[in-house]
């Protein structure tokens, strides 16, 4: 795996709501890898999403705002550029795929009109039979089966997992350098899930490109990612390669995380330990350690202090007063 593509540093991303800013994600740091698949794994509210919309500069306007951190695309801080620039990068060299390919998709428009307009804002002078070309050989790439035929159809007319792969083949005619994929497979069923992200696996080795794969679900992140950032009211609990995180977890959270995970060989009546109690409201966020109300290690120190992200190993940071 190569170097860096994309780096978070330090960010912290805000919103102005009525009663008060809350700071949805604060002081991130991660690294994403040349032709590597990352994870980012929470449970709802803990950042995941927003975090995404900071990279892609989406923050809903005027209430998001990025309040400092940098986000270094190759050797550029795209925090502060130009929203022109940012329209370049946006879609072109980084392109985003959402949970819900329904609404993601225009529902008045066939679907090869769709992909077609994406060609022709980045290849502006690409002729019309090429972009039909390019367009009928992507949805084949993203395995439609007769292409030709879809290209005309419109987004109801077919299922929520060729709708998907519609997305994915929209989000992949730039060719961009990095994917960001936010729960993709969330909405559709346990086999097509699975094809979806086989899929991803796939592409991703025959183009090259690097992927932020965000999910709630550990399993999820076991199939497919090369590293992991496991992410908790807005604050980046541990990240590590995978197996590691499997292997030898060491934040409380990621614990309970896992422990949360159906395996085929329990038995069936054995009940999943779920954490107990609930992600404090971004309102009410208590001092020191975001978990503490949830973690059976909590200590004094927890409770004023919060934890450092400390390396405790290559590629292996936590932030947990235990390491
Ligand atoms: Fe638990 Fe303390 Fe570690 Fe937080 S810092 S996860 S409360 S032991």
């Amino acid at each position: 795996m190569g170097s860096a593509i994309l780096k978070v540093k330090n960010l912290v991303t805000s919103f102005n709501t009525e009663s008060g800013r809350i700071r949805a994600i604060d002081d991130i740091s991660f690294e994403l890898k040349e032709k590597q698949i990352l994870g980012i794994v929470g449970e709802s509210g803990c950042g995941k999403s927003v975090t995404a919309l900071s990279i892609m500069r989406l923050l809903p306007k005027p209430s998001g705002v990025i309040e400092s951190g940098q986000i270094m695309f190759n050797h550029t801080d795209i925090v502060d550029l130009p929203a022109e620039k940012m329209h370049e990068i946006r879609g072109n060299r980084i392109s985003m795929i959402f949970q819900e390919p329904m609404t993601a998709l225009n529902p008045v428009h066939r679907i090869g009109k769709q992909l077609g307009e994406i060609f022709h804002l980045h290849f502006p002078d690409m002729p019309k039979e090429k972009i039909r070309d390019e367009s009928i050989e992507l949805l084949q790439k993203v395995g439609i089966p007769d292409p030709e035929s879809r290209m005309n159809e419109y987004p109801h007319q077919i299922s929520g997992g060729m709708r998907q792969r519609v997305l994915i083949a929209i989000a992949l005619a730039a060719k961009p350098d990095i994917l960001i994929a936010d729960e993709p497979t969330t909405a559709l069923d346990v086999t097509i899930q699975s094809q979806i992200l086989d899929l991803m696996m796939q592409l991703q080795k025959e183009t090259g490109m690097a992927i932020i794969f965000i999910t709630h679900a550990l399993g999820v992140i076991a199939e497919i990612c090369d590293d992991v950032v496991v992410m908790y009211a807005g604050k980046v609990a541990e990240t590590s390669p995978v197996e590691h995180l499997f292997e030898d977890p060491k934040h409380p959270y990621t614990k309970g995380l896992l422990t949360s995970i159906p395996r085929l060989e329990s038995p069936r009546k054995k009940k999943l330990s779920i954490i107990k109690g609930m992600v404090p409201s971004l309102h009410e966020l208590p001092n020191g350690c975001r978990f503490q109300n949830r973690c059976p290690e909590a200590m004094e120190i927890c409770k004023t202090e919060p934890p450092p992200l400390k390396r405790i190993a290559d590629n292996h940071f936590v932030s947990c007063y235990l390491y």
